[in-house]
């Protein structure tokens, strides 16, 4: 049995039960241990209840950013090491990762001097307006942290001439705007799975299993229980990691002892389809404050607007959806900075949350939680032979420096040594990602006649895989492909690799996270209809299991991503859109 399947794994664990760390959740921070782990070469296992990244780290704003907002709350060293990490991912997932102009609208020159001040030593809990002089203070740090480090130009204020020339959205009563630089990522999803398929290819003693869940504790084993099959079998763990954001404490009092480490709060986005909304965005991130005062974001996303967040606090992480009211909050808040745009209900393509999984906290509102990471560890006892070391906070940009500190303190009590660094270490597509235009155009001509497709065939593969459309490229000339009746843009043969190659057990896998066809407001029921038969193909599943999986799906996408029949039924599919075109004409088309 080939060891890297599904099966294979599983059989393995079970004949060698025995594992030096066991990390249990599978969202970026414990995906960015294990890849730590592997490539020291310890022996690792990873569990994911769901899939990949189905959490909070599939709900992020989409920015690989310093947090000029947590200086205000003096967390400056938070500042400089996100700075740090986003420089480097900029490098290392140059295929996701892409500089950012962020604008931020100015009221006033002076508002907020005190109140931030007072926030800043703790004696203001409240959100307050930012003057001028506050934002070129923030911007003026933000340069210096980042001095010498970065080819992203400095920060610039624009008068209010220049303005409102760029965004003439805007609220009348902005007196100028400054641009600075950071980061944004197209694909937070598909890098957490590349991390993980990194991480597995990396090392044979690291294993990776999403849909198994951590159930209980047993003495020394922890009893996980394969939701594929429903069997259940034990590992033996010499440390225990508590990788489940919000879920941390629940996780430690099924397998110890009630904690209370977590204080989550959620934040929603939509996604929005609205021209005049688009044109505000001049083409950059707009980092606005509410009439609240509270920091908002939108930005363009694959040809729509990524608008958000909220930031409540929540008792529960389970079951957690944009709800009408926080639709309502986001949209006012854009009818305060952009007053003249007018938005539809039906404009909202997609609603996303996420629970933000912070430390719990006596602060008065949720903005002033500490953005920071941290670790608790519960030490062995003798009800168990294991310590628990549990991961707080934590951010998408942060991923890596988490996973290296903790992956230090674990190699410590490993008493193994550290084999290398990831600072430099490039991440799945890219690897050998071109730099250049010529080396782009290289590559690209490269791929085109492997595949006999056109080059902007081949620059969507590149912008969707990055160099890993060169593995896709192989696998779809050994196999018969032709494009997606209802979404031409994507093909059999790719849905196929990703299936075979990525860990998809569900059809969500597909729609949500392998690829961006929910996110980018692409999704219909013929769409969802033509990869769940490839799907149940590929899996060998009756009438019936497919059924059940359409089913599933079409609910969960209404529960989570307001996304109803009707609205599914009711959205065209690109053969509809276009004159029917029979199949063979398309796959003379589009090669791959
Ligand atoms: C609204 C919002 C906006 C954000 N914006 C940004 C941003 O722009 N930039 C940025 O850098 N960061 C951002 N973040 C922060 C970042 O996304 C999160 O901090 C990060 O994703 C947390 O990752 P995690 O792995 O700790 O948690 P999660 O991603 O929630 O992963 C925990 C996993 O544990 C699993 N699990 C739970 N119980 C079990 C069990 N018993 N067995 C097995 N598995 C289990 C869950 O299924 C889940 O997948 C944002 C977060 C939110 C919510």
């Amino acid at each position: 049995m080939n060891v890297k399947t599904r099966q294979g794994k599983i059989k393995r664990l079970k004949e060698h039960s025995k594992k030096s760390v066991v990390i249990v959740g599978g969202g970026i921070n414990g995906i960015g241990l294990f890849r730590e782990l592997a490539l020291q070469g310890v022996d690792v296992l990873l569990v994911e209840q769901g899939d990949y990244c189905g959490a909070a780290s599939s709900a992020p704003s989409r920015m690989i950013h310093g947090g000029l907002r947590y200086m205000e709350n003096g967390e400056f060293a938070l500042v400089r090491e996100s700075l740090h990490e986003r420089n480097l991912l900029l490098k290392n997932a140059r295929h996701y990762v892409f500089p950012l102009p962020t604008t931020i609208p100015v009221f006033s020159w002076m508002d907020g001097v005190f109140a931030n001040a007072l926030k800043f030593f703790g004696l203001n809990e409240k959100p307050a307006k930012r003057g001028a002089l506050i934002i070129k203070l923030g911007l003026s740090f933000y340069d210096f942290f980042t001095r010498g480090k970065t080819t992203m130009p400095k920060h610039r204020f624009h008068s209010k001439k220049e303005t409102f020339r760029k965004w003439s959205f805007l609220n009348k009563d902005a007196v100028c705007s400054a641009t600075y630089y950071d980061a944004w990522i197209s694909f937070p999803e598909r890098l957490g799975m590349e991390l993980v398929s990194d991480a597995e290819q990396a090392s044979d003693s690291a294993i990776a299993l999403n849909y198994v869940r951590l159930e209980r504790s047993d003495e020394d084993s922890l009893i996980l229980k394969d939701s594929v099959t429903g069997e259940e079998f034990s590992i033996e763990p010499e440390l225990v990691v508590n990788a489940t954001g919000a879920w941390i404490d629940d996780t430690n009092q099924s397998i110890s002892k009630r904690t209370d480490f977590i204080g989550g709060t959620k934040g929603s986005h939509l996604i929005i389809r609205n021209d005049d909304l688009y044109r505000a965005t001049g083409d950059g991130m707009v980092y606005y404050e509410n009439a609240e005062g509270r920091v908002c974001i939108l930005f363009p996303y694959m040809g729509n607007v990524l608008v958000g967040s909220t930031d409540l606090p929540v008792v529960s992480a389970n079951g957690v959806h944009c709800t009408p009211e926080e639709e309502t909050y986001i949209l006012e808040s854009l009818k305060y900075i952009f007053p003249s745009i007018h938005i539809e209900r039906e404009e909202i393509l997609y609603r996303f949350s996420g629970v933000r999984p912070l430390p719990s906290s006596t602060s008065a509102t949720t903005g002033q939680i500490s953005r920071s990471h941290s670790c608790q560890v519960l030490p062995a006892n003798e009800a168990r032979s294991y310590p628990i070391f549990s991961l707080i906070g934590g951010k998408w940009t942060t991923f890596r420096a988490f996973g290296q500190q903790i992956a230090d303190q674990l190699l410590t009590e490993l008493k193994q040594p550290r084999h290398c660094s990831t600072e430099q270490v490039e991440i799945g597509g890219g690897k050998d990602f071109p730099e250049t235009l010529f080396e782009k155009k290289q590559w690209l001509n490269a791929i085109s006649e492997q595949c006999q497709c056109t080059d902007s065939r081949a620059e969507i593969l590149l912008a969707r895989y990055g160099t890993r459309a060169t593995e896709l490229a192989e696998f779809l000339v050994s196999k018969q492909n032709r494009p997606l009746l209802s979404h031409p843009d994507y093909s059999t043969g790719e849905v196929r690799f990703l299936i075979e190659k990525e860990q998809v057990e569900c059809l969500n896998d597909l729609l949500l996270r392998r690829t961006s066809l929910a996110i980018s407001g692409d999704l219909n029921l013929d769409v969802i209809r033509e990869i769940n038969d490839l799907l149940a193909m590929q899996k060998g599943w009756n009438q019936k299991r497919k059924e059940l999986e359409l089913g599933n799906s079409l609910s969960y996408l209404e529960q989570y991503h307001g996304l109803d029949y009707k609205t599914l039924s009711s959205r065209l599919s690109t053969q509809q859109k276009q004159q029917p075109v029979a199949a063979s004409e398309l796959t003379e088309s589009l090669a791959i």
